[in-house]
């Protein structure tokens, strides 16, 4: 039987697209050429941020997730039961803070847009800050509360997404890379993989930072391209760090679109105890060497955030490719110019908090239902996305 989509990538976008697609009765087979959440999924953290977003279209992506993530929990909660590894959703909230003089007011500026926009941004002062944070620098210049910030685990919100899937009738083939497509015409008709032809009413592509070299493959141009980011994680610490904390400079190194290396920092203990720091920003293709400077000037600037990590121990470090599209929106809809071929990619440093709604958004798409958001910001045919040109796999760029 020929099922209605192949979904290429079960990354958290993949997964989330078949299971929305699955549950309105569709038959799905997901492909990935290494197992389920193998990808940036697996390299990511887990914060699903509001407060990091410029008014627009993205900060509406994830006002509307912010809303969807409790009772997508619970739904996941609901359905695979108390056996199922939990997605630790955890509405800690977030707390932005400047340690510089010029920092403060383009932090308070960027708040004030955002309350503008409708995000519950809470200018606090230092001695709140301290309470909210016993352990932050209380030489910090402004501080802003976001309650709607939280975290989930992004491999168990990936799987459980998956499972939910797979119950609703998706298949999930791992170990199957995606080489080329099956054409009638000029529409897509299933995908060539190493393990054989699969044919499919129709395609959606969801292969995270190799979206591009994927979309190549098949005969399309997509400009989605892999921005480099590595995390720091020290041994067990006394202090716990309660919130999501980061530097007011991570807001600049979200949006902008230089490819020379950005840091910000963004510290968070896990429940083992551990601190988590990120993160770093540079367009350096798939290059997956660790660079000591940049790990260095990231942890200078959590120092800076926690004087207490003057004395951490980095236990590890690790790196992972955002997918990354040059107007910074994600890739969700149609190809109008490849019938049968869809599109749910370039989530950049956002995947883990968009990617659900994202896979609601394609298949309400899909379906012809009326979509929560408006979808035109995020379709295949806008500038940014068709300034691509023609398609190209570029060399040491598919691994
Ligand atoms: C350091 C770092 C920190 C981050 N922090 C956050 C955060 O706090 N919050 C947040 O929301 N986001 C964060 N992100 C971003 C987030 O991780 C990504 O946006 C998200 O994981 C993208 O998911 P995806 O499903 O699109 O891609 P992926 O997870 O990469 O999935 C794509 C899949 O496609 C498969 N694939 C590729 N080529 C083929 C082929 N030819 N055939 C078959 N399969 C193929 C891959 O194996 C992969 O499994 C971070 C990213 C990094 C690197």
């Amino acid at each position: 039987m020929t099922d209605d989509v192949v979904v290429v990538g079960a990354g958290i976008v993949g997964a989330a697209c078949a299971r929305a697609l699955a549950r309105r009765g569709l038959a799905v087979t997901v492909l990935d050429r290494g197992g389920a959440a193998s990808g940036t999924t697996a390299h990511g953290e887990g914060n699903l941020l509001v407060s990091d977003k410029e008014p627009g279209p993205e900060l509406v992506l994830a006002q509307h997730a912010a809303r969807r993530w409790p009772t997508l929990v619970e739904e996941l909660a609901d359905e695979l039961g108390p056996r199922f590894p939990a997605v630790e959703y955890d509405p800690k909230g977030g707390l932005v803070a400047a340690t510089t003089a010029e920092g403060a007011q383009p932090l308070r500026d960027f708040a004030a847009r955002q309350r503008g926009a409708g995000v519950d941004a809470r200018e606090i002062d230092v001695a709140r800050a301290l309470e909210l944070e016993p352990a932050l620098n209380p030489g910090l210049t402004a501080a802003v509360w976001y309650p709607e910030d939280a975290q989930v685990q992004p491999v168990a919100a990936a799987e459980a997404l998956l499972a939910s899937a797979r119950r609703a009738g998706a298949r999930v083939r791992t170990g199957v890379e995606v080489t080329g497509a099956l054409r009638h015409g000029d529409r897509v008709v299933g995908v060539r993989t190493s393990a054989g032809d699969v044919p499919a009413g129709a395609v959606v592509l969801a292969a995270g930072p190799w979206s591009g070299v994927v979309a190549a493959r098949l005969g399309v141009a997509l400009p989605v391209r892999p921005r480099r980011g590595m995390v720091l994680v020290t041994t067990r610490m006394p202090h716990a760090v309660r919130h999501k904390v980061y530097d007011g400079d991570y807001v600049g190194a979200t949006q902008s679109g230089d490819a020379a290396l950005q840091t910000s920092s963004v510290v968070e203990s896990t429940a083992a105890g551990t601190v988590l720091i990120g993160s770093s920003r540079e367009q350096v293709g798939f290059d997956d060497r660790l660079r000591a400077v940049v790990l260095r000037e990231m942890a200078a600037r959590a120092v800076r955030l926690f004087p207490f990590l003057a004395d951490a121990s980095v236990m590890r470090t690790y790196l992972g490719f955002r997918p990354y599209v040059p107007d910074h929106l994600p890739i969700v809809g149609p190809d109008p110019r490849t019938p049968g071929l869809w599109v749910a990619t370039g989530h950049e440093g956002a995947g883990i908090g968009l990617g659900p709604v994202s896979g609601e958004l394609l298949a309400d798409l899909f379906t012809g239902a009326e979509p929560e958001v408006d979808p035109a910001p995020f379709r295949v045919d806008r500038p940014a996305v068709l300034a691509a040109g023609s398609p190209s796999e570029e060399p040491g760029e598919a691994s």
